[in-house]
């Protein structure tokens, strides 16, 4: 499996902004908006993911709401398959397949179309996401590729904040795959 030059992880981490307390107090977030008009940075990225994934006889991509979606969709057409969105509850029109998942106060929960997998039964999925935190949006996706008749190979991140340990509930359920890791 090709994986990157420290030259390249730092190429797409200096693309990456900080923004301190957002969406509230305390959160650094990780802003890809200046990766994604870097143009010279995001082909870095997808030429990676391509060469990563082109030899896994994949089915389809997953991405999750919503920069999932800008990378997901981009690697899906430049491997030649669909793409498939797993939403917040609520915004997918057609009938759907939804999962639970505990946030640090309360519940948010996530929906895949029922027939997202063309009813290709085992279909091979591959999850992303721009950023894994604690985990729990990216395990109940897991789930919801496992509900819809899908089997998902793998778990790729952009980048995964090591100090939460996210990728724990992730591994005993597919492999887990990160491009950049922030301590
Ligand atoms: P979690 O379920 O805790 O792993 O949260 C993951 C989701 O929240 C991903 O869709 C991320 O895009 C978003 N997220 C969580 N923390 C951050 C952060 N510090 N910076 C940017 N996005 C974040």
């Amino acid at each position: 499996m090709k994986t990157m030059t420290d030259e390249q992880k730092k190429r797409l981490l200096s693309a990456i902004r900080d923004i301190p307390d957002f969406p509230k107090p305390g959160i650094l977030f990780k802003d890809i908006t200046t990766l994604l008009n870097d143009a010279e940075a995001f082909k870095l990225l997808m030429d990676h993911l391509q060469a990563r994934y082109e030899a896994m006889d994949l089915d389809f991509v997953a991405g999750i709401e919503s920069r999932g979606f800008i990378f997901g969709a981009a690697l899906a057409t430049r491997l030649g398959i669909g793409f498939v969105p797993i939403r917040k509850k609520g915004k997918l029109p057609g009938a759907t397949i939804s999962e639970k998942y505990a946030l640090e106060y309360g519940f948010d929960e996530v929906e895949i179309h029922i027939d997202a997998f063309r009813d290709k039964e085992g279909a091979k999925v591959l999850l992303i996401d721009d950023l894994i935190a604690t985990g729990g949006t990216a395990e109940a996706a897991v789930k919801l590729i496992r509900d819809a008749k899908g089997e998902c190979v793998e778990a790729c991140f952009l980048i995964d904040l090591t100090f939460l340990e996210g990728t724990r509930k992730i591994t005993p359920l597919t492999s887990v795959y990160t491009v950049l890791e922030v301590a």
